[in-house]
């Protein structure tokens, strides 16, 4: 999505350590109407699919999910990070291992939020080595829900996510796909007609 692109190129930073900050429009500042043109888009990709329930993860999956979630017209759940080990009452759970802080967590759904009625589409904010997209595929698998796919703003192309998942036959639209970045000159490249 081209003005996902310029946006990335325009204010996105590269760092050491394969990561993109974009705190500026997606990750800390949110710019809205940009979040409003890639709920549109998701709505476009995914509009045959009935969908009935948008999960993501917190915390930065939260503000675009429910900027999407206004054009399908359904809740929003997010998945909480779990910090106790033994999880009380009765909820979903999958383990995640976190990207960016390098550890392992639990995370939780209410039984109450995510059953077998439901169709479930999976909205993130970056996909890099697919470890959040799986646990919550694993959430709708362990409620038997039907997954119908997952968004992601960014996938970063270099690295694992996207072929596991794609591999596993859950449909993946990401809205920009980063070929490659370089920290040195700060040259950011996407993977084209996506
Ligand atoms: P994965 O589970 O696919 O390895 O990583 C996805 C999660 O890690 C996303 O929810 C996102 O919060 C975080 N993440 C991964 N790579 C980056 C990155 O380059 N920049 C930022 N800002 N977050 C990232």
């Amino acid at each position: 999505m081209k003005l996902l692109e310029e946006r990335i190129r325009r204010d996105g930073v590269v760092r050491e350590g394969n990561i993109l900050k974009v705190d500026s429009f997606l990750n800390h500042q949110m710019d809205i109407p940009l979040f409003c043109e890639l709920g549109r888009e998701f709505q476009k990709r995914f509009a045959t699919e009935n969908i009935t329930k948008i999960l993501t993860i917190e915390a930065s999956g939260i503000g675009l999910a429910c900027i999407v979630a206004q054009y399908f017209k359904v809740p929003v759940v997010f998945a909480k990070k779990s910090k106790t080990k033994n999880i009380a009452g009765d909820v979903f759970t999958s383990r995640v291992e976190s990207f960016t802080h390098g550890r392992v967590y639990d995370i939780i759904v209410s039984k109450q939020f995510l059953g077998p009625e439901d169709r479930v589409l999976l909205i993130d904010d970056f996909l890099a080595n697919g470890k959040a997209l799986e646990g919550l595929a694993a959430l709708v698998e362990n409620a038997g829900a039907t997954l119908v796919g997952a968004g992601v703003a960014i996938e970063k192309g270099f690295q694992i996510g996207g072929d596991l998942i794609r591999k596993r036959g859950i449909h993946l639209e990401s809205l920009a796909i980063v070929e490659s970045m370089d920290p040195a000159t700060g040259e950011i490249t996407f993977r084209p007609d996506n």
